[in-house]
């Protein structure tokens, strides 16, 4: 999958192409990871990208010319990359708060350009004129898009084809069909009074499988009841919780 970052700082994205899922993800190739500076496109001995704000306040505002010579260098690389389904993403507290399904929806574009915003934000003409989409990482402010731009590329990552060793491992992942995570354990058997649960252990994969989708119910029931009321539970999973009530 093809991603472009604008961003004043790309050493940032090491943290993507150098570790973990990601960072395999990238030596595989399974990700072509551009960081594009906005500086490169500012006119001037100072290389200017941001000015003080039209009427007045605090703070500075990116500007909306480098930005837009940006955009339309990473565009260039999608297309050569061959990439054609590639929006543009604003991460900005103002956007749709991310989520499950929204990620989803990323895997299946063949890229992204996502922009990272800096100081009190961006020139609002080039939100208009270049921005697809507006996504946030929650209600709360950082500093700049580069950590939320890195929430967004990890999430679509590490569910591209290839990218985890285990295939398998992010469909039982909290929300992907709608429920929290079960707890997990691994040896030692016992640690400081707590034991592993001993049907973990019994190597019965239709009783592990029935503990398993209890906790992950039960969890959800507890910690965010909102989520349960949205599941589509399969025949199997409301004859056990049927069971488990008696009724
Ligand atoms: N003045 C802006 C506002 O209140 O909406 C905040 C600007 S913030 C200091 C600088 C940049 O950080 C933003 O342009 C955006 O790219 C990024 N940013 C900050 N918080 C974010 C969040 N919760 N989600 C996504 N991006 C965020």
């Amino acid at each position: 999958m093809f991603f472009a970052v604008i961003t004043l700082f790309p050493e940032m994205f090491e943290a993507i192409t150098a570790y973990g899922i990601s960072g395999r993800a990238a030596k595989r190739d399974i990700v072509q990871l551009h960081c594009i500076n906005p500086r490169e496109f500012a006119e001037g001995n100072y290389k200017r990208v941001d000015e003080r704000p039209f009427g007045g306040g605090p703070g500075m505002v990116m500007m909306a010319e480098p930005l837009a010579k940006a955009i339309q260098c990473a565009k260039q690389l999608a297309e050569q990359a061959g990439a054609v389904h590639v929006p543009v993403v604003y991460m900005s507290p103002q956007g749709k708060t991310l989520n499950e399904p929204a990620v989803q929806q990323f895997v299946d574009y063949d890229g992204l350009i996502v922009l990272c915003g800096r100081y009190e934000g961006v020139d609002e003409r080039l939100i208009q004129k270049y921005v697809d989409q507006e996504w946030s990482i929650g209600d709360y402010v950082l500093s700049g898009g580069e950590l939320p731009a890195m929430v967004l590329l990890d999430s679509v990552i590490r569910r591209l084809p290839g990218a985890m060793s285990d295939e398998q491992s992010h469909v039982q992942d909290s929300f992907v069909d709608g429920l929290l995570d079960c707890p997990q354990y691994t040896k030692p058997d016992h640690f400081e009074g707590l034991d592993v649960p001993e049907v973990l252990k019994s190597g019965h994969h239709a009783n592990i499988e029935k503990w398993r989708f209890l906790q992950r119910y039960q969890r959800t029931l507890e910690r965010r009841p909102e989520l349960v009321e949205k599941v589509e539970l399969s025949k199997q999973q409301k004859k056990w919780l049927k069971d488990l009530s008696g009724k």
